[in-house]
């Protein structure tokens, strides 16, 4: 998840609250801290499913709107790819990912020369870039010897 310690992101997440006047509820620490202990991009369900340990009367509700507001507030990234629910990650630096089809295992990926692609011209779009990160889609090796070496079906 990056340099900064599990204290300092927490920090962060403290400011943040203050300047934006969102009080640092029990929940919302939790939701932060529950994400931050995780690197394999949970999706809500299994960040969910993880806190009731620690906060059992939190509603699934309450947690989707908590995800969602730390991805506006820039806290944590959102990740989605196609027939998959959306997946979480406290790493908001750029960075990319393989993507297993068939476990839907999402690994990081490091590589400079991906972070510097100019962006394409979309005015015609009338559409505005923000950012991007690169999905590069496969089988991951747990898959692939499950399989005995064979491509797997979809
Ligand atoms: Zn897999
Ligand atoms: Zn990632």
């Amino acid at each position: 998840m990056g340099s900064a310690s599990l204290e300092e992101r927490v920090k962060e997440l403290e400011q943040v609250c203050r300047s934006r006047g969102l009080p640092l509820t029990i929940q919302r620490r939790a939701v932060f801290e529950t994400i931050l202990e995780r690197d394999d991009h949970p999706s809500a369900d299994q960040i969910l499913e993880q806190i009731k340990e620690r906060v059992p009367d939190i509603s699934r509700t309450t947690v989707y709107r908590i995800l969602d507001t730390f991805v506006q507030l820039g806290l944590i990234t959102k990740i989605c790819h196609p027939r998959s629910v959306a997946r979480f990650e406290p790493r908001i630096q750029q960075h990319h990912h393989l993507i297993c089809m068939h476990c839907e295992q999402i690994i990081d990926l490091e590589e400079d020369r991906l972070n510097g692609i100019a962006y394409p011209d979309v005015r015609r779009h009338d559409f505005q870039i923000t950012d991007y990160h690169i999905h590069f889609r496969g089988i991951c090796s747990g898959c692939r010897s499950r399989a005995g070496g064979a491509e797997l079906p979809d």
